[in-house]
């Protein structure tokens, strides 16, 4: 990106609440693509020392095509070869594989931890300083200057870039918010029979259950992502190791062996909550801030990361003035559409009790099994999105 965009008209000064996987990525493109270090503000809200959370994400293709070219890719991600997506106690299923697409790997993992860490050297490497401890939120504007708060000071900015993500249960409501009345539960566990670099999403009638190959220093693990009823939640989080992995098994079935639970449990509430405009006066929004995705898809931390990319492109190529804001929104509008309906979809309509549509939904996962162009289509979109 940094060698072929020229050099912004008037730069300006870019403020950016929340050093998270989304700020960070954005202060670190706009850094490598020429934006003065200077006039680029970075901050978080939280401490320095704070420990971050246990989630692996899975990362598409697209995701880690920007995070290399940003010299921010953690080297050790583990590759998905496959992904194989089920209902229980229903027929259909659908294999996902990387060799029907040409591609090296489908996805990755990656520790969120491990991502920070990356994205903290590539920053320090661009000569960004990352201020903790500091949350921020904007004032007022006045002949075309935003005025923001940033902890204790008062400071003049050209624009505000809200990247304060967070997870569903600790936001505001947006215009659009929708409970889905389910938790997750991440977790580290060990699968005593799980082939290599294969993926599984599970789907119950109460939520999706996804494992996600880990390759850790004590060997093959999987991330659990286990969503259900909170009350579930709440009871599983408290179970004995062996009880838990027990009742895992019983709802994942034989696939991939016995579990074993290799790591502490941490439950997040589900939902979906957007904004409608990403732009607000000289206050543009990018990732969580924007939108916040059910995970089934595996999908909030990608669409976040190219909410990133876009609007340092486009502040690179018009500098920090509303055209460039504007272009960004415009420039979004089908990607986040596209990506917050297929996944509120799935999330709402793979978890019916009802029993005829879920007899429907197999039959759509069979059927997508046997159509290769639909799961091109469906792969495609999951693996880059639309830029
Ligand atoms: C269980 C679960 C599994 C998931 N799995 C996947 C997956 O497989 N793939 C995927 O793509 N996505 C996944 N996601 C979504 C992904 O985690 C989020 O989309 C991603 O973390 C959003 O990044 P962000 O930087 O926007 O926000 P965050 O990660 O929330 O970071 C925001 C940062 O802003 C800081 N902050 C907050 N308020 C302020 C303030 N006022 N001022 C300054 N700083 C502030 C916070 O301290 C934080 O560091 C998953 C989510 C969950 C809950």
């Amino acid at each position: 990106m940094s060698a072929t965009l020229p050099t912004p008209p008037s730069c300006g000064t870019v403020l950016i609440a929340g050093a998270g996987p989304v700020g960070a990525a954005c202060a670190l493109l706009l850094a490598r693509g020429g934006w003065p270090v200077a006039d680029l503000h970075l901050v978080d809200a939280r401490p320095a020392a704070a420990g971050r959370d246990s989630r692996a994400i899975a990362l598409n293709h697209g995701s880690r095509v920007l995070l290399e070219s940003a010299g921010a890719w953690p080297a050790d991600a583990t590759p998905i070869t496959t992904i194989h997506v089920s209902q229980r106690g229903r027929l259909g299923r659908t294999v996902i594989d990387r060799l029907d697409h040409g591609v090296p790997a489908l996805g990755y993992v990656v520790a969120y931890d491990r991502l920070m860490q990356a994205l903290d050297a590539a920053l320090d490497a661009a000569g960004v300083q990352v201020r903790h401890g500091v949350p921020a939120r904007p004032l007022a504007t006045s002949a075309g200057i935003l005025l923001a708060e940033l902890g204790t000071e008062r400071v003049p900015a050209d624009v505000f870039i809200a990247a304060e993500g967070g997870a569903f249960g600790e936001q505001d409501a947006r215009r659009r918010r929708f409970d889905y009345g389910q938790s997750a539960i991440v977790a580290t566990v060990q699968a005593s029979d799980a082939p290599a670099g294969w993926a599984y999403e599970r789907f119950t009638a109460h939520g999706p259950i996804a494992l996600l190959p880990q390759q850790t220093p004590q060997g093959p693990r999987h991330c659990l992502v286990w969503c259900g009823l909170p009350l579930d939640g709440a009871r599983r989080q408290a179970m004995e190791p062996q009880a838990f992995a027990a009742e895992l098994h019983q709802q994942f079935g034989d696939r991939v062996g016995r579990f074993t639970l290799a790591g502490p449990r941490a439950v997040f509430p589900l939902g979906l909550n957007t904004h409608d405009t990403l732009v607000e006066g000289r206050v543009v929004r990018i990732g969580n801030a924007a939108q916040t995705l059910h995970p089934v898809a595996g999908q909030g931390l990608n669409l976040g990361l190219r909410d990133a990319a876009c609007l340092a492109q486009e502040l690179l190529l018009q500098g920090a003035g509303l055209a460039a804001l504007h272009r960004f929104a415009d420039r979004r509008r089908l990607d986040r559409g596209l990506t917050t309906r297929l996944t509120d979809w799935m999330a709402r309509s793979f978890a019916t009790p009802f029993a005829p549509m879920q007899h429907l939904l197999g039959g759509a996962l069979g059927l997508l099994d046997f159509t290769p162009g639909a799961r091109a289509m469906l792969s495609r979109h999951l693996m880059v999105g639309q830029r």
